[in-house]
């Protein structure tokens, strides 16, 4: 892990916190502060654990490929960017997502194989309880599809004008 200052690989780690994200998926992160040899600076890393099941994720085009979770979360904190949704929260919508994922991957026959709609589907409905430019954000970036977008956002408009009354 290189110093984000001076690039120097040598740091030492001063300060280890555990934090469970969550139990049952055995999802654990931890935060690690560091100590650069060269320049003395200080900063903290992110450990990120996940399940070590792998699956694959069937496309639309019926092409298949191979789950990756760096690529989940970084999707959710690209949807929740610059919307001061703190990084608690983004990793619990992983954390949901992938519990949605496990439950749909269990009822297919090989248990392995989760499709591309239904992973776009979990992080939709997550974000939306979440943050509503994040939801947004997300479906138009996943459905490129204007008639869901607009569908979404008369969603929110009507859920607006309820709260108002
Ligand atoms: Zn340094």
């Amino acid at each position: 892990m290189n110093c984000p200052v001076c690039g120097e690989l040598k740091t030492r780690v001063v300060r280890t916190f555990p934090i469970e994200s969550d139990e049952e998926l055995h999802l654990t992160d931890t935060y690690r502060t560091r100590i650069c040899r060269k320049c003395r600076h200080q900063f903290t890393t992110i450990e990120i654990s996940q399940p070590t099941k792998q699956f694959t994720v069937g496309k639309r085009s019926n092409k298949t490929d191979t789950f990756s979770y760096k690529k989940l979360f970084t999707s959710i904190q690209k949807a929740c960017e610059d919307l001061s949704i703190p990084y608690d929260d983004q990793r619990s919508i992983f954390v949901n997502v992938m519990k949605d994922i496990i439950i749909e991957v269990q009822k297919k026959e090989d248990k392995t194989r989760i499709m591309s709609q239904d992973i776009g589907t979990f992080v939709v409905k997550h974000l939306k309880s979440v943050n509503r430019i994040a939801w947004i954000r997300y479906s138009a970036y996943f459905y490129k599809n204007e008639e869901i977008v607009l569908k979404n956002l008369r969603e929110w408009i009507a859920q607006e004008s309820d709260s108002v009354e």
